[in-house]
């Protein structure tokens, strides 16, 4: 079987310190927690920022630029950093576009507007279009995020227009409120309707974390873990570092004998330049 690429959710937008002590906000901790997931056998470090004084996700480039500095000047480490601004509280389409100023090799393209929770979470096809050339213009690659089958569809049309090129690489984000269920039939369905030649990996949110991966490992795609998805390691037990929930991955999947990919070879399985 292929090596499996890791990916670690350092930690978003939403979570607070209220809800686990261990979130990481500042660019310094950003940055450690990403460095050390690294070391533990992560590939790809997807990539939020937070204002330090409030706590709040934002897309502050001094933010991405300081975290994206540290990180690029200790590790190999495919960056992938996100332009989802925050969910429910929509920011203008170019805040977002920011982080592609830094010339990561990943950014995230969330790929259709969805309601999560009470807030909607607004990707119109505006904001897909204009993402989609950017990305093309500067030869980033789009990781599409997809938390339906409507994304994937639309992920679809537009390699059939030309705004993205072959291979796709897709992140199946499973267990939203709102979005499909983390679960078999979800993934399996998500990964055969997608376009030949893609390569794909799956978040379990929340209590689907571990079931997903492992799911994924076992079905040949690729994985994220990390506290932007999840914040507990067990029932009732929270996470105290990314590399705690990344190393349990790497212990599992040595177990059933697939490899881990470096972020060479994780390079080379997504086709990045
Ligand atoms: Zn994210």
């Amino acid at each position: 079987m292929n090596k499996l690429i890791i990916t670690v959710g350092i930690t978003g937008s939403r979570i607070t310190r209220q809800q686990t002590p261990y979130i990481p906000i500042t660019p310094q901790e950003i940055a450690q927690s990403g460095i050390e997931a690294w070391r533990g056998g992560a590939s790809v470090l997807h990539i939020h920022v937070r204002d330090p004084k409030t706590g709040l996700g934002t897309q502050e480039l001094s933010l991405f630029k300081e975290v994206v500095d540290r990180i690029r000047s200790e590790t190999d480490a495919i960056l992938c950093l996100t332009t989802s601004g925050i969910p429910g509280r929509n920011l203008e389409f170019q805040e977002r576009l920011v982080p592609l100023c830094l010339n990561p090799e990943l950014v995230s393209f969330d790929a259709g507007t969805i309601n999560m929770r009470e807030n909607v979470f607004l990707n119109p096809p505006e904001f897909l279009e204009l993402l989609a050339k950017e990305t093309l213009a500067k030869g980033i690659k789009p990781e599409l995020e997809v938390f339906e089958v409507g994304m994937a569809q639309t992920c679809i049309r537009y390699l059939e227009k030309g705004l993205l090129k072959p291979p796709l690489h897709f992140q199946f984000v499973l267990g939203i409120v709102g979005g499909m269920p983390a679960t078999a039939k979800s993934l399996l369905y998500l990964s055969e309707i997608i376009p030949e030649g893609s390569t794909w990996s799956v978040i379990g949110i929340g209590p689907g974390q571990l079931s997903m991966t492992v799911m994924g490992m076992v079905m040949g795609g690729h994985v994220r873990v990390g506290l932007e998805d999840n914040i507990y390691y067990s029932k009732g037990v929270l996470a105290k570092t990314n590399a705690q929930l990344v190393e349990r991955v790497v212990r599992i999947v040595k177990e059933f004998g697939r490899d881990i990919a470096t972020p060479q070879e994780s390079r080379k399985i997504l086709n990045l330049k």
